[in-house]
């Protein structure tokens, strides 16, 4: 037997939620297949800088509680370097835009507690084997053996290792860039050092701090790609930070236990077009992006919403111009996220000292944060592409 639905969405992250929501809202079933268990799903702890289109999308479908009661704004970075440090008050540059910080993990918990009460079906524990994106059908396999399900369209919105990209037919171009560039993303039981995102170049490496909650922060430290994360004890990473964030210049860090290091490789993937046939790629399935400049979740959202607004278009009004158009209008977008992104990699890492030109492009950087710190117009770029979409 078949599970029919009307939109069968594949993925209970941000985008896969996100849409599953703004469909029960229109009155359009839904079934979200995903992989982990609730309980992993609820935990998962990703970003936390949401910029200003995700907020407003989120509040208004009513989606935003849990981010305006628990959410904090944030408008101020801060750059290290060998000539000193600066601060950009961001939210008064660019469009006096600011970041909200909220967890992935309890936007991802208030957007699973709201489908269901939207009525969403949501089934835990299913992993989607084969996808058929003419039919818009799956395989899956859950803890009661296998089964189909069939939609009248099929959203991928399983991350950059599922199942939905790989469906797509080999005529599609895909585009994909390894930056060359790891971090050690570390999350920290301590509250935030810093009042701004601080992003410290340094010698040893790149490192950056960013807040996530009253208790809890998030660094990075670039390691080498082939690194061990089991390598990096806590006074290990401790050490690392006060030398790269130049503490004995600008003051310590507040220390806590160190409780996730896992390693995040900078690469890029760009699928185009994004759509085929009954299936649309939505978020990192769509094209992955590095977490330089905090725009993953960010784009999944915004994603979500253009396609969740075709789907509406198309299913109530019978008007398949948004569908049509879903890829062209997401892809301009992604790419434009990617290039900031991209910029953002070569302003905070330097090569390897081995590389022939590597002192040349560690000027290259500098010269680039000394803009930054002194040309306000450079400021006004940052500023609006590091909150826009
Ligand atoms: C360390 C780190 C920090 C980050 N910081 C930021 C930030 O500050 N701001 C920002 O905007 N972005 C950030 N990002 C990126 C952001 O977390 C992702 O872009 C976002 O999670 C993408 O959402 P998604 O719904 O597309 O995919 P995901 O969140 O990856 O969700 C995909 C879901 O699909 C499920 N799935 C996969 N395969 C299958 C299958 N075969 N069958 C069923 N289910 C399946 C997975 O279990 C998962 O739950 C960060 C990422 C990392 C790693």
């Amino acid at each position: 037997m078949v599970d029919q639905t009307t939109v069968l969405i594949v993925g209970a992250g941000p985008a896969g939620l996100v849409l599953g929501n703004l469909l029960r809202a229109a009155g359009i079933g839904t079934l979200v297949v995903e992989r982990a268990c609730r309980e992993q799903v609820r935990t998962r702890a990703r970003a936390g800088f949401l910029g200003p289109h995700s907020a407003r999308v989120l509040t208004g479908h009513g989606l935003g509680a849990g981010m305006l009661h628990g959410g904090r704004p944030h408008g101020l970075c801060a750059f290290r370097g060998g000539n000193g440090g600066f601060e950009l008050d961001y939210a008064r540059l660019g469009r006096g835009e600011v970041h909200t910080v909220y967890p992935q993990q309890d936007l991802v918990t208030d957007l699973i507690a709201e489908y269901l009460d939207r009525g969403g079906e949501l089934r835990f524990g299913t992993t989607v084997t084969d996808v058929d994106a003419r039919t818009a059908t799956i395989g899956y396999r859950d803890a009661n053996g296998t089964g189909r399900a069939a939609g009248l369209f099929l959203a991928g919105c399983d991350g950059g290792n599922g199942v939905t990209r790989p469906a797509m037919p080999a005529a599609v171009t895909r585009h994909s860039q390894d930056h060359g560039v790891a971090w050690l993303a570390v999350l920290a039981e301590a509250p935030q050092s810093m009042a701004a995102v601080t992003y410290a170049i340094h010698d040893d490496g790149f490192a950056g701090h960013m807040a996530r909650g009253p208790e809890v922060t998030r660094y990075y430290l670039q390691v080498r790609p082939d690194d061990d994360p089991e390598t990096w004890t806590d006074d290990r990473i401790w050490a690392a930070l006060d030398t790269r964030m130049r503490t004995a210049e600008f003051g310590p860090l507040r220390r806590g236990r160190i409780t996730e290091r896992r390693i995040v490789h900078l690469r890029s993937e760009v699928v185009d077009p994004i759509q085929h046939e009954r299936l649309f790629l939505v978020g990192d399935a769509a094209s992955l992006i590095s977490p330089s400049a905090a725009k993953g979740a960010n784009l999944a959202i915004m994603e979500a919403e253009l396609l969740a607004r075709a789907l509406v278009d198309a299913l109530v009004r019978d008007d398949h111009s948004g569908l049509a158009a879903y890829s062209r209008t997401c892809l301009p977008r992604i790419w434009r996220a990617q290039e900031f992104s991209r910029w953002m990699i070569d302003l905070l890492h330097c090569p390897p000292a081995a590389t022939a030109d590597a002192d040349f492009q560690c000027a290259l950087r500098h010269a680039r944060l000394d803009s930054l710190r002194d040309s306000h117009a450079h400021q006004n770029f940052f500023a609006e592409h590091y909150v826009g979409i």
